[in-house]
């Protein structure tokens, strides 16, 4: 390493005793402890020159020898020695760093100077910047290889192997005779998303992870994936905070991809997805009262409706059970089928009675609930020590930017605990709005159900199924199965429960 030891005093540093000297030997004393032996150190110093001129004559000999890349690292005392600017010592810096030359200041008092923390401060403001630059540069520079053809990150379609280094995309064989399988069955032999998943899990044929089994929801991606037929969209979705977002059509980028399948494949087997889901909302509509609001209590599962024979009856029953291949929670164990009768008679019986009594159910609702009054009494607490801690806050952040202040560790640790309190006023702030709003809600719904019912009350025995099940969505949140039917006992052991939309904490 071939080093370079800058130093400089100025007529006024002279007089108060300041040597250049004693600045060169602690200088070179630092190249020493870097490894440096006496012949690798070149001195270049100013005596009795300004701080604040760039023309000089010691300062211009280290540059020059910079730039013609005879030094490796460079040490100055600290960065008032190069120069008295600002503005100067960070084209300086920046002139040795693009020329991948190191700088070593002495580690004494320059740091317990406001200038020396200024340097420091706006050098790591620059140095974020740049990596912002960077940043926004390679981002472009993967939009501009899309748009070429190649393809960037983030390509992982079953079907496929992607080379990072290359960009390349080529199909993996062995996959894509998955891929024209799984369109052949669902095409030719009309096997539906869940029996396709089966057949593969059955058949032990792994997935991309390997460790996942196939899952419906797997197939209808790939029966859907336009990258089959041979386009890939890039930037078709954008990360907003932590979740993504799918991007306005007109910003995905297509790429064109080795095809798996031909087009008029691809096309039928959208046709067919169509029809399947055509198929599936009319039957998700057949009566069932409480679809959507009902779960069993024993394993957790929502409970959907099912038209099926049991124990010699086709009847309308409830069910936990999922058949879905790959469900997480496959239900109760043996099957749980409860007729749908039974339930719904008895929480249509419920919503009659609440229909007759809104004020009371709205009563019994906000008796559990804290006091209206109480709360915005909190409210405007929280808001005025918001207000205050802002205006701290506020006060600290003008005194440092007039330059009256310097940011020391008491300020500092001033400034986070505002910034604290701040964050956690504004969180119950939130709290306490929301609360009251809820307050509010319940009050105003216990009208708008007095309203909706009024029309009702004098046939509730005659109302349509859609209109019974428009009045039971308006009062039940929630309908939660416990226990099962017995041979011989109807009732068996179940238990419902019938969570209004008034009790709160929606
Ligand atoms: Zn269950």
């Amino acid at each position: 390493m071939r080093f370079a030891v800058y130093a400089r005093v100025s007529t006024e540093d002279q007089v108060r005793g300041y040597s250049l000297s004693e600045q060169k030997e602690s200088c070179k004393q630092k190249a020493f402890e870097l490894g440096a032996s006496e012949e690798d150190i070149t001195v270049y110093a100013d005596e009795g020159v300004s701080g604040s001129l760039m023309e000089r004559p010691g300062l211009t000999a280290l540059r020059e020898a910079v730039k013609r890349g005879e030094v490796d690292c460079i040490i100055v005392r600290d960065p008032d020695r190069l120069s008295r600017k600002l503005s100067h010592q960070l084209v300086l810096t920046e002139e040795f760093e693009k020329a991948g030359v190191k700088l070593e200041f002495l580690n004494f008092d320059w740091k317990d100077t406001p200038e020396g923390r200024l340097f420091y401060s706006v050098r790591g403001a620059i140095a974020e910047y740049e990596k912002e630059k960077i940043r926004e540069r390679t981002s472009l520079g993967k939009i501009q290889k899309a748009r070429e053809g190649g393809v960037p990150v983030g390509f992982n379609t079953y079907g496929y192997d992607y080379n990072p280094e290359t960009g390349k995309i080529t199909i993996n064989e062995r996959e894509a005779e998955v891929v024209r399988e799984i369109f052949r069955l669902f095409i030719e032999e009309d096997r539906g998303a869940n029996g396709i998943a089966r057949y593969l899990n059955d058949k032990d044929i792994p997935t991309k992870t390997r460790k996942a089994k196939w899952h419906r929801q797997v197939i209808i991606q790939i029966l859907s994936n336009t990258t089959y037929m041979g386009v890939w969209y890039y930037r078709k979705r954008k990360c907003e905070g932590n979740k993504f977002e799918t991007r306005d059509k007109k910003d995905w980028i297509p790429i064109n991809v080795p095809a798996i399948i031909d087009k008029q494949t691809f096309i039928r087997a959208q046709e067919k997805l169509a029809e399947a889901r055509r198929l599936w909302a009319s039957k998700g509509t057949k009566n069932y009262l409480l679809s959507g609001i009902i779960s069993c209590g024993d394993c957790g599962n929502t409970m959907t409706g099912v038209y099926a024979n049991w124990w010699g009856r086709k009847e309308r029953r409830y069910t936990c059970a999922k058949p879905t291949q790959g469900a997480k929670n496959v239900g109760c164990r043996p099957r749980k089928m409860i007729l749908a009768s039974l339930i719904e008679d008895a929480v249509w019986e419920q919503v009659k009675q609440w229909v007759f009594d809104p004020e009371g159910v709205a009563e019994e609702a906000s008796r559990c609930r804290p006091d209206a009054e109480n709360l915005k009494k909190e409210l405007k607490k929280v808001d005025k020590l918001l207000n205050e801690a802002m205006k701290g806050r506020d006060n600290i952040l003008s005194t440092l930017a007039s330059g009256l202040v310097d940011l020391d560790e008491k300020t500092e640790a001033m400034l986070s605990e505002l910034k604290r309190r701040i964050a956690r006023l504004e969180a119950r702030k939130g709290e306490l709005i929301d609360e009251i709003n809820g307050e509010e809600n319940l009050k105003y719904r216990a009208e708008e159900i007095k309203k909706i019912t009024a029309d009702f009350l004098d046939r509730l025995d005659d109302l349509s199924f859609e209109e019974k099940k428009e009045l039971v969505r308006l009062l039940v949140k929630q309908v939660v199965i416990h226990g099962r039917q017995t041979h011989g006992n109807k009732w068996g052991n179940i238990e419902i429960t019938v969570v209004a939309k008034l009790g709160g904490g929606e």
